[in-house]
């Protein structure tokens, strides 16, 4: 409990209405229920918060006296206990998920060694790239670990000759259950930040001018938005999974001979082809499912569009690409990794240099601006990308 009785859930009601949510609209704690049958719920005080990491917050907060910025100390408990209170991803399970590797440990484990480096939160400096053991690069509580065996098994990439429509398939599921996993983490501990942040940083100055609770959202709307479409992505893919629907996914399969062994999975959604035209006209989100995996020197690059809207708007993309020249392709592909290095693995030593952390600041920032109809970002642009490939 923190604030006055029920002050916590009318900053709640705020942020909802704030990021337009109404009772069906998915709750922006990233639970997967509705909003009116979660934080939204009358019978709730208090939106779902977590209270170990909240008590962490306060503690700070009464050490430090006023705060301007949530140190990342805070943000790790909020995300401990985000992680924690997920159960199993596949529909209906109640259990408790496991630590799931996003690429098999054996895997990563022939091609790396004992470690890798793997881009995350490091404490005091922002995203960087790290040294992870193996047995945690990658891991995210996704599936309980029956689940996972049962859906991931026929993709082991050390066993990958020629791969079946089936395996295409369970590659795009496990990048998009994956993607879907770390939205719905994140939404938790930024909404939940943006309800403390009032009490905790105005506490001070409300006594002295009275309750004015401010909350910036900015950042949070794309979020929710993006948790939104995973949500729909993910659900109409498990739903083709259940029906064996393999050709729900149209893939484009290229393999390039590699310089170092690399692994990433995750979405992209580039906003214009290869020719600067701008893909998706309408409202709706489309999506690419992206894999990228090495295996006996050779890596091999899985592009996959739902079925729908994202094959409809993307056919003619993925046809430059599978047609592209393998310089071009590298680049692009490059470009690809660059925007998503956080999903991103690399070999132990992997260097980054300053210009190349500003690189995947500047892509992400211009990918997110192409999308809102902003200057297109060029894939082909060989000095936006980092030779990761
Ligand atoms: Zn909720
Ligand atoms: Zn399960």
């Amino acid at each position: 409990m923190i604030g006055k009785e029920g002050e916590a859930s009318k900053v709640g009601a705020a942020l909802a209405t704030a990021l337009k949510i109404t009772g069906n609209s998915l709750c922006f704690c990233g639970s997967g229920k509705n909003w009116k049958s979660c934080c939204g719920a009358n019978s709730t005080h208090d939106p779902v918060f977590i209270e170990s990491a909240l008590r962490a917050a306060r503690a700070y907060k009464n050490s430090q006296g006023v705060i301007v910025g949530i140190p990342v100390g805070i943000w790790r408990a909020f995300e401990k206990a985000s992680l924690n209170r997920f159960s199993c991803l596949f529909p209906g399970c109640r259990e408790k998920p496991v630590s799931c590797h996003l690429v098999p440990e054996n895997a990563l484990r022939s091609s790396y060694g004992g470690h890798c480096t793997e881009y995350r939160m490091e404490d005091g400096s922002g995203l960087r790239f790290v040294r992870r053991g193996i047995g945690d690069a990658g891991c995210l509580p996704v599936f309980c670990s029956r689940h996972d065996n049962d859906l991931f098994k026929p993709i082991d990439p050390m066993k990958l000759s020629s791969p079946t429509q089936e395996q295409f398939f369970l590659f795009a599921l496990k990048a998009v259950a994956f993607s879907l996993r770390k939205n719905q983490y994140l939404l938790s501990i930024d909404s939940q930040m943006e309800i403390v942040r009032p009490f905790l940083i105005q506490e001070k100055l409300n006594a002295q001018h009275g309750s004015r609770l401010t909350i910036d959202i900015s950042h949070l709307q794309d979020q929710y938005i993006r948790y939104n479409s995973c949500f729909k992505f993910y659900k109409e893919a498990i739903e083709a999974y259940a029906s064996e629907a393999w050709d729900y996914y149209s893939t484009l399969h290229r393999v390039i001979s590699s310089t170092r062994p690399i692994f990433l999975a995750g979405l992209i959604n580039p906003s214009h082809d290869l020719h600067l035209r701008k893909v998706n006209h309408t409202n709706e989100p489309i999506v690419i499912s992206c894999s990228v995996f090495t295996a006996e020197d050779r890596t091999h690059i899985l592009l996959s569009c739902p079925k729908g809207l994202s094959q409809d708007l993307y056919r003619d993309f993925l046809r430059q690409l599978e047609t592209a020249d393998d310089r071009t392709f590298k680049t692009v592909v490059n470009n690809f990794l660059t925007i998503s290095a956080e999903t991103l693995l690399m070999p132990e030593g992997f260097e980054m240099n300053d210009d190349n952390y500003r690189k995947v600041g500047a892509a992400q920032t211009h990918a997110r601006l192409a999308l809102k109809g902003h200057a297109a970002l060029d894939l082909c642009d060989r000095r936006a990308a980092i030779d990761f490939i």
